[in-house]
Parts: structure tokens; C-alpha cells; sequence
């Protein structure tokens, strides 16, 4: 089935979520696409709890809290968030408009698309391990959806942050469990990892130093899996394989789009922000100018300008009138101001 709205923003960065409010003040209806699986971009994935100093009239936000305030801002205009899935594909068709269509085959179809990508999608960084491509969503997973998969399962953890050790302590509780990392100090939480190191002294899990090297298919499970200890090679036969070594960003399909790009930026003009294809705009890290700053602010700003060209394509037979967001009835009417 196609949805249908006026403008589908790709990425749910701060950027992203800032463009809602600001193509909602002018009545236009918004999707957003975000690979992750909630809305925040790099100010809740990569820095959640730091402050940031640089938000006008905020002395200091944290970057969730600046996320949890855009969400709040944008509650009036309804988007409808589509999570945990990419943006891969764009084609336009004959009256201009465009056919959006995700990894999870969603497809959405739309007049103006907005891209909010920052740096490109996160995405999971891989072990290098020849051939694991063949079992990545089948036995080789980066993300958990849904625990109860692993029950009486035989799992393999890789790695020493948050990720790996908190989900070693949640699934030791259903599932045999080894976590293996390449040295004995951890990036996580020192909690998780007491916590981790408690339950093999207990020996309710496995706990080994090494890297991993190899993977194929088992014989009395679905892998096979070798990893090295100094000179030592180890092999162990598991059902999952949970590599956790962090998020990268990558620009991903956005670079097949047919757009200007300069150094893997967008280029957009700095009066519509618009790209080198009408009714597709570039705002926020992703995009590039003469001047331009990697700033949340000046994003703030691209959204707003972008807006007002959105509007022209959107009701090219409505006149755009500027209101000031204290003194218009209409948009107060919007904003649920009572
Ligand atoms: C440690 C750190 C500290 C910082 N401190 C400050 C500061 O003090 N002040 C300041 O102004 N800035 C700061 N920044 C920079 C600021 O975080 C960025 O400028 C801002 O996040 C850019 O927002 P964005 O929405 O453009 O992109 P992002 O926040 O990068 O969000 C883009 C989103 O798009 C998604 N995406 C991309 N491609 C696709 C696709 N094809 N399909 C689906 N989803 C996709 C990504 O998954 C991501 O969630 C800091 C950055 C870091 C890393």
C-alpha cells in the first residue's frame, strides 16, 4: 500500500524534526524515514547526556533533551514516523512527484522530499569476516528485536561497550551465553561489566579474550565461528552471532539519487536550500554552501527557508502569508494554544 503526504523528510535528526515544525506552520503534512530505531540522530545516538552550549536562549541542553523538546514541538502536526528502516530508492513520476521507497518496502509517495541525512545513515560496523553477508539477518544479528529468539539458544557476543555487555547479562537468563572481546578492559558502563564478570565467576556465561576471524556454517548448529587468542585459533559452534563494535555513518543510497554532490555533501543554494533536482531539498549536516557551518542553529535556519520554497511546490495556488508564531491566531490554532 502507498501512503500519500506532502513531503517526506529522510532522517530524524535534530534537523528532521525542527523541518516538521516549521512545513507544519504552512499546513504541509510530513513522513519521516530514520534507519535507527528512534528519532534523535547524533544528539541521542552519539552524545545523549552531553550539554551543548550553543542552542540559542538554551545556556545548556543536553543532546536527548533537545531531542525530547523537538519531539514535543513537532507533536501538533502528527508526523508519522516510519523507524528502523532506510531510505534506498527515489523515482519520480510523470506529474512531478516522487515515489519514496524503503529497505522494508514501504513506499510513500510525496510532492517535496527533504533530506535531513547528516552524515548518512548509521549503520552497524562489521566484522571483517569473509562471507558473513550470507548469514547477517538470519543468524548473524546487530540489532535485537525481539529477545525471546534467543531461548535455550547457543549465542556468541562480540565486543566490550554498552551493547555487548548488557545484552550478554539480559540474555544469560534464557540463553547459554559467550561473550568474547578483544582485550580484558571495557568500554561499558563499569555496572554492566561487574555485573558480566559476577556471572562468570558464577559460570551462568563464558567469557574469552580473542578476535574473530572466520565464520561458515556449523554442523550441529547454524555457525561455525573461529577467533584467535594470541598465536591460539579457537572455533565454536553457535545458533546466533551477536557482533556489537558500534555504529558508523555512511551516506549510503543517497548518493545514487542523481544529486550535485560536492565531497559526499549536497549542494544546495542558500536561499531555497534546495538541491540540484527541484522539490528535493538538502538541510543540516548533509548539505553544502559557500560558508556553511556544521551547526544545529544554522540547520534551525535551513529549515525555515527551506520551508517556504516547500510551500510554493505543495499549493502552487495559495498565496504564503508570514505570520509571527505570538501573534496569529491561525497558527495558535495549530499549535493547540488555547
Ligand atoms: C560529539 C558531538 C558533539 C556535538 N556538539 C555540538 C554542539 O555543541 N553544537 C552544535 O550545534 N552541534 C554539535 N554537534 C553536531 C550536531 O550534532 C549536528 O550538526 C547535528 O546532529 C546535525 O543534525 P542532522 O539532523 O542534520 O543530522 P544527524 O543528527 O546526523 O541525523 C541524520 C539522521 O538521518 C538518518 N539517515 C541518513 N540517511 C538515511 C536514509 N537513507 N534513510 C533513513 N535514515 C537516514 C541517520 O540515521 C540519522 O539519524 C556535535 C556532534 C557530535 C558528534
Amino acid at each position: 500500500m502507498t501512503d500519500h503526504t506532502d513531503v517526506v523528510i529522510v532522517g530524524a535528526g535534530p534537523i528532521g524534526l525542527f523541518a516538521i515544525f516549521e512545513l507544519g506552520l504552512l499546513n504541509i503534512k510530513c513522513h519521516v524515514v530514520d534507519i535507527l530505531d528512534k528519532p534523535g540522530g547524533q544528539c541521542a545516538e552519539l552524545y545523549p547526556d552531553k550539554p551543548i552550549y550553543d542552542i540559542p536562549s538554551r545556556s545548556s541542553i543536553t543532546g536527548q533533551e533537545l531531542i525530547d523538546d523537538l519531539m514535543k514541538q513537532a507533536k501538533p502536526f502528527n508526523p508519522v514516523f516510519h523507524l528502523n528502516q532506510q531510505v534506498e530508492k527515489i523515482e519520480k513520476l510523470e506529474n512531478s512527484e516522487w515515489i519514496i521507497r524503503t529497505n522494508l518496502g514501504k513506499i510513500i509517495q510525496a510532492k517535496c522530499i527533504v533530506i535531513a541525512g547528516g552524515a548518512g545513515s548509521f549503520v552497524p560496523r562489521k566484522p571483517p569476516m569473509e562471507g558473513i553477508n550470507n548469514f547477517e539477518g538470519k543468524s548473524v544479528l546487530y540489532s535485537i528485536k525481539d529477545k525471546g529468539i534467543f531461548k535455550n539458544k547457543k549465542v556468541l557476543i562480540a565486543g566490550g561497550g554498552d551493547s555487548a555487555l548488557d545484552w550478554t547479562n539480559e540474555i544469560s537468563t534464557i540463553a547459554e551465553v559467550t561473550l568474547i572481546h578483544r582485550r580484558k578492559e571495557f568500554k561499558a558502563a563499569p555496572d554492566s561489566v561487574n555485573k558480566m564478570l559476577e556471572l562468570e565467576k558464577k559460570k551462568i556465561i563464558s567469557f574469552s579474550i580473542g578476535q574473530l576471524k572466520e565464520i561458515g556454517p556449523g554442523t550441529s548448529k547454524s555457525l561455525k565461528v573461529q577467533y584467535q587468542n594470541n598465536e591460539n585459533l579457537h572455533q565454536i559452534e553457535v545458533d546466533y552471532l551477536l557482533p556489537f563494535y558500534g555504529l558508523i555513518m555512511e551516506l549510503g543510497p543517497i548518493a545514487n539519487w542523481g544529486l550535485n554532490l560536492y565531497q559526499n555533501l549536497i549542494s544546495v543554494d542558500t536561499e531555497k536550500f534546495e538541491t540540484s533536482e527541484p522539490t528535493i531539498f538538502a538541510i543540516g549536516d548533509i548539505n553544502t554552501y559557500p560558508g556553511k557551518l556544521k551547526l544545529i542553529l544554522s540547520g534551525f535556519h535551513e529549515s525555515a527557508m527551506m520551508s517556504q520554497a516547500c510551500f510554493k511546490y505543495c499549493f502552487p495556488n495559495k498565496k504564503n502569508v508570514f505570520r509571527y508564531t505570538t501573534t496569529s491566531k491561525d497558527l495558535h490554532k495549530k499549535l493547540g494554544v488555547k
